[in-house]
């Protein structure tokens, strides 16, 4: 038979079967939602591309290499410049660089030092130490000044999306901004559902079949796992499975409930505007020094809006934690005021979500950091793989997916590769 069934056509689930399906597997998507793609989606209205929430690909990153070992393009541009800190509720330009940091107002000549010191340093840090040291802890350690830990905290936070980030792994948060200072980050002009897209290309251009629409309910299995069971009560058989879904998802479907109860997932409310006009063009992005911040203008580096018109997106890293959802979705207008006075008059389109989970888990010290994080291989359980944003040794968000996606079908092809050898 000789069959691979994955449950799941998100980045994770999409990269297993198209790494499969290239491998001359015979690989079945089975998706419950009718759209492909998880949380990689895009929406496109009124001619606008909106992405759920801001997406970025990290150009050093797993998920970066797994595109292009796929041969799978991904055009658009790179951030920078046109930006502001927010402190004490005012913007400040943020400073991109040494000239800049020096002629800034916002730190004190300690800060200063301190934080040209932390860059100088940031890409010769070994992480494997650190796995399991607190960010918060190693923060204290390294640097003795207010701003200059705050301004790398704010780092952390927009390059993790993790808030707090006080127990995230020190060695995790560190790779995170190695990757995002090593090649910056790309918006992707159409969003992401570009990548999702091609991805199904992939599969079903090298023979893999995608069932969309239709849930997983349980794993076949008696002695050996023998494939799945869908909604309806139809068996797909297989003889090995992939789970590219939640510890939740996984829980359901094979009763091992330990990383459900465990894995702290991130979240973040997020406001996507669309303008027919952007007032302030040369005003791109700003993030809160104090408070978990994000507001940025995709559409000036990505093709992401019609001509002359614009798509922002703002987010409050943690989510709601017990706010009212209108006071974020104030708190997240009133840092658009502020880096574009005026948008209100040109608004096409708002969307709040004022509660997305942007990773399964954050990448806690307590539980060892990244290379502690559960294998693709489900011990005990042979014919069983996992995949997702919360699986393996490599990345963070989308990269993990990516990594552990391919990782799990490299495993496959390769176990298929060494029976048919001892055969
Ligand atoms: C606001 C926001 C911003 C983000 N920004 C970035 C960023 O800038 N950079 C980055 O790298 N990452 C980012 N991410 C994270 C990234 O989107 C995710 O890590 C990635 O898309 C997860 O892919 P996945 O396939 O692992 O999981 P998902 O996308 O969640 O896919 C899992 C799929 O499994 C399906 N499924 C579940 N149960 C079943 C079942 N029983 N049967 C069949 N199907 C089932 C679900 O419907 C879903 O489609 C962001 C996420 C959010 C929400």
């Amino acid at each position: 038979m000789n069959r691979v069934i994955v449950v799941g056509g998100g980045l994770a689930g999409l990269t297993a079967a198209a790494y499969l399906a290239r491998g001359g597997t015979r690989v079945t998507v089975v998706e419950q939602s009718r759209e492909l793609g998880g949380r990689a989606r895009t929406s496109i209205e009124e001619g606008f591309s909106f992405n759920l929430g801001p997406h970025a690909v990290y150009l050093a990153g797993a998920g970066a290499a797994a595109l292009d070992e796929l041969g799978i393009p991904y055009e658009g541009g790179q951030p920078g410049g046109g930006s502001f800190v927010q402190h004490q509720g005012k913007l400040h330009t943020l400073p991109e660089g040494l000239v800049s940091l020096v002629s800034t107002g916002l730190f004190g000549l300690r800060e200063k030092m301190e934080i040209a010191s932390f860059f100088t340093g940031l890409q010769g840090v070994d992480i494997e130490p650190l796995a399991r040291v607190r960010f918060a802890d190693w923060l204290a350690e390294q640097m003795s000044t207010t701003g200059a830990r705050g301004l790398v905290t704010m780092l952390a936070r927009i390059s993790t999306y993790t808030h707090p980030t006080s127990d995230m792994s020190a060695g995790a948060a560190i790779r995170q901004m190695q990757l995002a200072f090593q090649k910056n980050v790309r918006y992707v002009n159409g969003g992401w559902q570009t990548l999702v897209e091609a991805l199904r290309r992939q599969v079903e251009g090298h023979g893999g079949d995608i069932v969309s629409g239709v849930s997983v309910r349980s794993l076949a299995r008696d002695s050996a796992l023998r494939g799945v069971v869908l909604e309806n009560g139809e068996t797909l058989a297989a003889d090995a499975v992939i789970l590219a879904g939640s510890p939740h998802m996984v829980a359901q479907l094979t009763g091992i409930t330990h990383w459900a109860a465990t894995r702290v997932p991130v979240h973040a409310a997020c406001l996507d505007v669309a303008l027919r006009h952007l007032p302030h063009p040369s005003r791109k992005a700003a993030f809160g020094l104090e408070e978990p911040l994000y507001a940025s203008v995709h559409s000036a580096v990505a093709n992401l809006a019609p001509e002359g018109s614009a798509l922002i997106h703002l987010a409050r890293y943690g989510g709601l934690q017990g706010r009212e959802a209108g006071a974020v979705r104030l708190e997240l207008e009133t840092l658009l005021d502020q880096l574009q006075p005026g948008w209100r008059q040109y608004v096409v389109k708002t969307r709040f979500l004022p509660d997305l989970t942007v990773s399964n888990a954050a990448v806690l010290a307590s539980q060892g950091g990244l290379a502690a994080r559960p294998q693709v291989a489900v011990p005990g359980l042979q014919g069983l793989f996992l995949a997702g944003d919360w699986i393996g040794p490599e990345g963070m968000i989308a990269d993990a997916s990516f990594s552990s996606g391919r990782s799990a079908a490299k495993l496959i092809l390769n176990q298929r590769e060494q029976q048919s050898e001892a055969a």
